[in-house]
């Protein structure tokens, strides 16, 4: 073999503490090389051009690049093979940016470690073989989970675009955190009316599919060919009977129920069609509240609906659809504040959450957008609001910031003063975040205009005092104590990861953070891919996100995958495992231990064989592993490649 190795400067993030040109030195040496040079920063147009000139003047059938990362620059130099004429395979990466120049501050050290690396991809390299891609048919339909902002914004997109999409919402409708907000920030629109019409093209979009109630159950396949298996939930109504008359909800005798849509504020009927605007406008049963379905007696909403729609024997079904591709938009959900027991751990009526709060203002909430205090229906005049519960406190295991929080409560205070011209609102803050545009304007108009006291400082306790509560806290600029008599205290509190997200990450094998947040592929360069090809992320189920910021991301991964349809068939990658027959004795431990269920048991002259489906392995390696034959070898990884590098790097 003619091996070229090419060792990276990246500026001075390598060349700062590795001595790349002793590196290229050491390499002419390896076995096999047969050119070796140092290079300012091999992704350049330069650097890769300069690779193609020393293929074609050397000879060259290999080449190394020590650099950084695979993840960041394998494909950029995969490319640059086949531009210059040779089989991408033929190509290794030595990692010494994140694995050396960036971890240690020893010149000579990095240098030799560098070099061992160049030595390891050098012996590997020997070992590669040329690997061709196979081709595999697209369907072109799309499964879009979660039906917030995020997710409506990309089922539109895409359905615009031509696709079919289905999308998933395990709520009974859709429009997420945004259908419960009364105003948004920072232009004080109405919530309802920007996202309503939103809500509606989708109920009316040809192109989507909704299974409202509904849930992933099980993801197999791989990019361009998911099986979905998806979970209607029952809801004991034939919502294709029902008309949403609500006539049901007037007679039914439970009125106990939790009301979810309104955040707990107030209860609702066990039969209930969440808010007027609601999409798909249909009745659902909640089987814990009815009493027919409890009890065994009542049925008046059966008695009463003129369409005869209910079915207390309905029971969840399971539904298969077939999508190419996969976009998870399942957003966030709230932080539990009776954590914090300082705040009455949840035991004080008028202490209440801020979307509550956004139910109280919303004209469709339960007091018609009165004000009220849930205590006694009275209005209240001093409002303390606190923020950061839940959000930058690492003891309570949410040191990060959730980003929007600062923005809506100054919203609610400015809405504040428009629903009660005398009142007060105090903001007890830690620092106030808004970076986005126009939002420092909004918070200052919040004090400046609105008169929204603000108090840099955390409140200690609030105690019920005399049908009021006293907040006691620290005002951190003035250096003293405060004492605010409240009618009323709404909690910032912060956002976490949507209930059940590792298990749905699990499902579509994406990797979530250790907060339960989905990761991207790569924080600037891949902010809507994950690492699983043709699963993308739509806002806040990444991280806490506004609405504007969500909206961008729906549109972002709706045209990822647009981009990935608009070819008809996709490469199949070939690193992939192969089964050696004659060595395959079919005990069948590769069939069980695979994650991707890539492994099938076949016959060959009349014995078990195990075959690896090749569209579905994904490459992991784990039946390689798992074999006790030795009998699975995965391509690009063999045992004689790896054995190679640790040889290279422990000669004796
Ligand atoms: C009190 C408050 C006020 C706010 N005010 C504003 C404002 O004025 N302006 C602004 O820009 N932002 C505001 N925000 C932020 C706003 O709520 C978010 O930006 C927005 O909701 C994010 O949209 P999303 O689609 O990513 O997530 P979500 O709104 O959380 O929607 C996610 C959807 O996915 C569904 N889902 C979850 N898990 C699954 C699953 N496993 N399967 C199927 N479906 C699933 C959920 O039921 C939900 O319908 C506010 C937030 C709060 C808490
Ligand atoms: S279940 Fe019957 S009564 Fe209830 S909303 Fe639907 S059609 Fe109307
Ligand atoms: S059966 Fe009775 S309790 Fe149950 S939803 Fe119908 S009316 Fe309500």
């Amino acid at each position: 073999m003619n091996i070229g190795v090419f060792v990276c400067h990246c500026g001075s993030n390598i060349a700062g503490t590795v001595d790349t040109e002793q590196v290229a030195a050491a390499a002419r040496r390896f076995p096999d090389v047969a050119f070796a040079t140092d290079t300012m920063y091999a992704c350049s147009e330069p650097g890769q051009a300069g690779i193609i000139q020393a293929i074609h003047e050397y000879g060259l059938d290999g080449i190394v690049v020590a650099s950084c990362t695979p993840r960041m620059h394998e494909a950029t130099f995969r490319k640059t093979l086949e531009r210059a004429g040779i089989n991408k395979y033929l190509f290794e990466m030595a990692n010494i940016r994140e694995h050396v120049s960036w971890i240690g501050k020893d010149k000579k050290a990095n240098t030799n470690k560098a070099t061992d690396l160049v030595q390891m991809a050098v012996a590997k390299l020997r070992n590669n073989s040329e690997l061709h891609a196979g081709e595999f048919e697209i369907n072109k339909r799309v499964m879009v989970i979660g039906g917030g902002v995020a997710g409506i914004q990309a089922a539109l997109d895409c359905a615009d675009g031509g696709l079919q999409v289905i999308l998933v919402e395990r709520e009974s409708t859709i429009g997420g955190k945004m259908a419960k907000l009364d105003k948004t920030f920072p232009t004080v629109d109405c919530s309802s009316c920007i996202l309503g019409p939103r809500m509606v093209d989708v109920a009316q979009h040809p192109n989507i599919t909704l299974y409202a109630m509904s849930e992933v159950e099980s993801v197999n396949g791989f990019v361009g060919n998911f099986d979905v298996s998806i979970r209607k939930k029952a809801t004991y109504v034939d919502w294709d009977a029902c008309t949403g008359c609500g006539q049901c909800m007037e007679k039914c005798p439970s009125k106990k129920a939790e009301d979810r849509f309104n955040e707990g504020v107030g209860t609702t009927t066990a039969i209930n069609i969440p808010f007027p605007q609601a999409i798909p406008k249909k009745a659902v049963i909640d089987p814990q509240a009815c009493i027919m379905l409890t009890k065994g007696k009542c049925g008046a909403c059966a008695k009463l609906c003129p369409t005869q729609a209910i079915r207390f024997e309905q029971r969840d079904e399971l539904v298969q659809e077939q999508v190419g591709a996969i976009i998870a938009a399942t957003g966030y959900d709230l932080f539990d504040h009776t954590l914090y027991g300082e705040y009455g751990g949840g035991r004080y009526p008028d202490v209440i959450t801020s979307i509550q709060y956004e139910r109280l203002l919303s004209a469709s909430g339960p007091t018609g957008g009165h004000i009220k205090r849930p205590s006694d229906g009275k209005e209240p005049r001093n409002i303390v609001f606190i923020q950061c519960v839940g959000s930058r406190d690492p003891s309570v295991n949410r040191p990060y910031c959730s980003g929007f929080c600062c923005m809506y409560t100054a919203k609610q205070a400015i809405l504040t003063k428009d629903h009660i011209p005398d009142s007060q609102s105090y903001v007890f803050y830690m620092d106030i975040r808004s970076p986005g545009k126009l939002y420092d304007e909004f918070t200052r108009r919040a004090m400046e205009e609105y008169g929204a006291r603000y108090i840099r400082g955390r409140v200690s306790t609030i105690q019920p005092r005399n049908g009021h509560y006293v907040v006691k806290g620290a005002d951190t600029i003035m250096g003293s104590q405060v004492e605010i008599d409240a009618d009323l205290v709404v909690l910032a509190v912060g956002a976490e990861a949507a209930k059940g997200a590792g298990a749905l990450a699990e499902k579509l094998r994406i990797s979530y953070d250790g907060y339960g947040f989905f990761m991207e592929g790569h924080p600037k360069l891949k902010p809507v891919e994950t690492n699983t090809a043709g699963v993308y992320l739509a806002g806040s189920c990444q991280g806490p996100k506004d609405i504007p910021a969500s909206v961008a991301q729906g549109s972002a991964a709706a045209s990822k995958v647009q981009a990935l349809f608009s070819k008809d068939k996709l490469a199949s990658d070939p690193q992939v495992s192969g089964v050696a027959m004659q060595r395959c004795v079919g005990c069948g431990k590769c069939e069980s231990t695979c994650p991707f269920g890539a492994i099938e048991m076949t016959e060959f002259r009349g014995m078990p064989k195990a075959s690896v489906v090749e569209t579905v392995c994904q490459g992991c390696g784990v039946c390689a592993v798992t074999c006790p034959q030795g009998a699975i070898q995965l391509q690009h990884f063999t045992d004689n490649q790896i054995l190679a590098e640790v040889n290279a790097l422990c000669p004796y």
